[in-house]
């Protein structure tokens, strides 16, 4: 009996810093199991053999910043049965997507001794607005764990099973005292993803938003907090400009609070 087909994984990225690509090679203890489950075929982070598609599963990590790239976002989908984009570069933007606030001829030119040279899009902006996407696994970088599961339930034809609540949840989960209620520290868990396991509460942190924002977020109610506790309007807009500056949740609260 010829031997089954193993499923093909492809690995992209686009603009990022390699650190959601890095949580693949991260997960030590599961990846020999998933090698002999899976055909990893085009990983350049991690090998130069490239297995030619189509490709069962793409994970794609970055933004859309080049002319270059919008073009071959297009290409990466048309050879990809499923394709999911992993973190906030390739979900909301990632932390480039600041220049989505100003003039990027201004920042360009201050920026680049020789500006002429540099071929750039106006805003980086999340895969999603792109091609169509299969699913989005939320961090920055991503959490392994959930990785495995999302590779796992694609190659399963399920759905990925990752929560969609907040922060909060796994800090109760764990039994991590609460730091704005404890002592008055700014915290964006509650409008934030959960994936982290609260690690920033459970180091007495608050929570800057580096998981992007949860399902249906409610982040009026949570500035009007972050407000009592002596926050300024412009201290709420650096709040929510981080790593998931352009998600439409945090982009808008923090466009509220501009002057
Ligand atoms: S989401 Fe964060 S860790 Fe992942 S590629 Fe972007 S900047 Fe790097
Ligand atoms: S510390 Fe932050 S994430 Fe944890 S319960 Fe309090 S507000 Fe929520
Ligand atoms: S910033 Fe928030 S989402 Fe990111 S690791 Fe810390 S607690 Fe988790």
């Amino acid at each position: 009996m010829p031997a089954k087909r193993k499923p093909k994984l492809a690995v992209w990225k686009f603009a990022s810093c390699d650190g959601c690509q890095l949580s693949l090679l991260d997960c030590e203890d599961e990846l020999l199991a998933l090698t002999g489950a899976i055909d990893i075929a085009n990983f350049v982070e991690a090998s130069r053999v490239v297995v030619q598609g189509p490709y069962d599963l793409s994970l794609v990590e970055g933004s859309i910043t080049t002319p270059h790239d919008a073009e071959r976002i297009h290409q990466v989908r048309r050879v990809s049965k499923h394709l999911v984009t992993i973190g906030a570069c390739a979900t909301a933007g990632g932390i480039q997507a600041l220049r989505n606030f100003k003039d990027v001829k201004q920042l360009v030119s201050i920026v680049y001794a020789t500006p002429e040279y540099i071929e750039t899009l106006n805003k980086s902006t999340p895969i999603a607005d792109h091609v169509s996407v299969d699913f989005q696994l939320q961090g920055c970088p991503i959490n392994k764990h959930q990785l495995i599961e999302v590779i796992s339930a694609f190659l399963n034809g399920r759905k990925p099973n990752t929560p969609a609540h907040s922060v909060c949840v796994e800090c109760k989960r764990r039994g991590t005292v609460c730091v704005m209620v404890a002592h008055g520290t700014p915290c964006l868990g509650p409008v934030t993803h959960a994936g982290c396991c609260a690690l920033c509460p459970s180091y007495n942190r608050g929570c800057y938003g580096c998981y992007g924002p949860m399902e249906t977020p409610n982040t009026a109610s949570l500035s009007d907090w972050w407000s009592h506790l002596g926050v300024s309007e412009d201290g709420l807009v650096r709040a929510f400009r981080t790593f998931n500056a352009y998600a439409e949740p945090f982009r808008k609260e923090s466009e509220s609070h501009e002057e």
